[in-house]
């Protein structure tokens, strides 16, 4: 790998495609690339940090790794060019093609760890999303779901490396990031901070008013994503770079991954304006009649309205994670 491998290619110049990826491949900063590919449903950003070594943050699913290959090829790269796997969390799309992909180190923050351990992990997490179908009553999905990250994650990635808060990891060539612990959508969901850069690769960690029409943040614990907000902000990263396109007052209908300056200012105060506005709507709804989880997350979503919920054909379980938390965090227990 020279430092004119990613000579020649254009700036943000990529063909379109379709659901949103109006460009698939992108010079963030120099020697820093975002890669878009689709997932079913929605999309998801990887990136590509260069120094004297190559680093890849996040690794999207199986069936996502010919999509990466194909824009590493624009780039003159494949992915045995890759020599650390960094992972801002251990979700099954942020990691689940870790061991296919064969970086020589892996790395992810310690309270994530055990979900390198292929799909059984991830099906035994409380993390995972088909715990909260069935809370919902939604037992079909639920089967669909597990049969979708049984299919989709690949191996138990062996070696893998534990990451902690401060921890820097030096890529050479002046380039390192800095590991900052930002725990709440998981509990090991960590931004690895670029310098001199000040790119933040965020991951999840930042989700403004959620990912898609239909999908609110997600997020396990939501005192600490809350919490976490305030420290990623105290940062003050030049660049946000986002795991997804989170929707945001500045966005439109295909919001952009990187926001810079004043657009990572406003994802960031609108990030913590939806986790207050959905407590406040959680406790308000929690003063009428026991409640169900489903009538619970239903009831909430009605309540926060426009522009988190705009209505549609229903929202997605994934929705309901944080409200259930939230309620929980208030004393409540789902009604039988
Ligand atoms: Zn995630």
């Amino acid at each position: 790998l020279t430092s004119d491998t990613f000579a020649g290619h254009p700036r943000g110049g990529q063909t379109s495609e379709e659901r949103g990826i109006a460009v698939p491949v992108r010079e963030v900063a120099g020697g820093i690339w975002s890669i878009t590919v689709p997932l079913s449903p929605g999309v998801l950003s990887v990136y590509l940090v260069r120094g004297t070594s190559l680093a890849l943050i996040d690794t999207g699913y199986l069936y996502t790794l010919p999509a990466i290959d194909t824009e590493l090829r624009t780039l003159g790269l494949s992915f045995a060019d890759v020599d650390l796997v960094l992972m801002t969390h251990g979700h099954p799309d942020h990691v689940g093609a870790c061991a296919e992909i064969g970086g020589r180190r892996s790395l992810v923050h310690r309270d994530d760890l055990a979900l390198l351990g292929g799909p059984a992990a991830h099906l035994a997490s409380d993390l995972e999303l088909s715990h909260v179908m069935r809370a919902l009553d939604r037992d079909k999905e639920a089967r669909t779901r597990e049969r979708f990250v049984h299919d989709s994650v690949g191996a138990a990635v062996t070696g893998a490396e534990a990451l902690d808060d401060g921890q820097v990891v030096d890529l050479g060539a002046g380039r390192r990031l800095t590991v900052v612990h930002t725990p709440g959508h998981t509990p090991g969901s960590a931004v690895l901070l670029a310098e001199p850069d000040g790119v933040a690769f965020t991951g999840d960690a930042v989700q403004a008013w959620g990912g898609r029409p239909g999908v609110l943040p997600l997020y396990a614990d939501p005192v600490a994503y809350r919490a976490s907000l305030d420290r990623i902000a105290e940062l003050d990263p030049h660049t946000l770079a986002l795991g997804h396109p989170y929707r945001w007052s500045g966005g439109g209908s295909t919001p952009d991954v990187i926001r810079t300056g004043p657009a990572a200012r406003a994802t960031l105060r609108e990030s913590v304006t939806y986790a207050e506005t959905a407590r406040a709507a959680v406790a308000r709804v929690l003063d009428s009649a026991p409640l169900t989880a489903a009538e619970l997350a239903q009831r909430t979503i009605d309540e926060l309205g426009a522009p988190y919920w705009t209505g549609g054909p229903g929202w997605e379980a994934a929705s309901a994670q944080a409200l259930l938390a939230l309620a929980h965090s208030l004393g409540w227990r789902p009604a039988e």
